[in-house]
This record gives C-alpha cells, sequence and structure tokens, in this order.
C-alpha cells in the first residue's frame, strides 16, 4: 500500500484504489489524512497503465479458452472474482507516491 510522503501514514486499499484510478491521476492526489497533494512516481505511472490493460488481457485469455474448451458459465463468474482478487492483491503494492511530480518521459 502507498505511503504518504508528508505524513508518512500508509493509505487504505478502497482509497487508494479509489484515488489512483482518477482519469487526471497526473494531476496529483490529496492525501486521505493530511490533504498534502501526491502524486504516483514514474514507476507506479508505467504500472498503472499496464494495470488499465490488465482485466482486458484476462478476458481475451478467457474467450479463448472459452473458444477452446466451451465453459461452463459459473467458471465465468470465478474468473471474475480471481481478476478482482489478483487486482486487490497486487495493484495497491506496485504503487509508491511522492511529494514531487515526476517528470513525464
Ligand atoms: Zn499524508
Amino acid at each position: 500500500m502507498p505511503r504518504c510522503e508528508s505524513c508518512n501514514k500508509r493509505w487504505r486499499l478502497k482509497q487508494t484504489i479509489v484515488k489512483t484510478s482518477a482519469i487526471d491521476v497526473d494531476l496529483g492526489m490529496n492525501c486521505p489524512y493530511c490533504d498534502e497533494l501526491q502524486f504516483l512516481d514514474a514507476k507506479s505511472l508505467k504500472r498503472n497503465k499496464v494495470w488499465i490493460f490488465f482485466p482486458l488481457i484476462m478476458l481475451i485469455v478467457y474467450g479463448l479458452l472459452n473458444l477452446w474448451m466451451s465453459l461452463p458459465f459459473w467458471s465465468f463468474i470465478l474468473y471474475l472474482l480471481l481478476i478482482v482478487v489478483i487486482f486487490i492483491v497486487f495493484y495497491p503494492r506496485s504503487i509508491t507516491v511522492t511529494n514531487a511530480k515526476p517528470l513525464q518521459s
């Protein structure tokens, strides 16, 4: 989970997902504790873009598997749950926030 560089408090899961999924995340996010503006560091910005495609790629993989061996409907629900669990477990760990806006490459 990301830790605010100003107050050093660790953001909660829901706060992290809500804050970092904003369209204008590049403009910074206010820390839920000290209200100081925080930015994703350069690495997190790149990872954030990869995570956007993660559910899409997973759904394409499922579609191909389904074509190959026609999976039952309940497996789709399980698969969606798996995507959500992977996202919740790994996404917040891949995020770091800083006080300074990273230089755009
Ligand atoms: Zn803070």
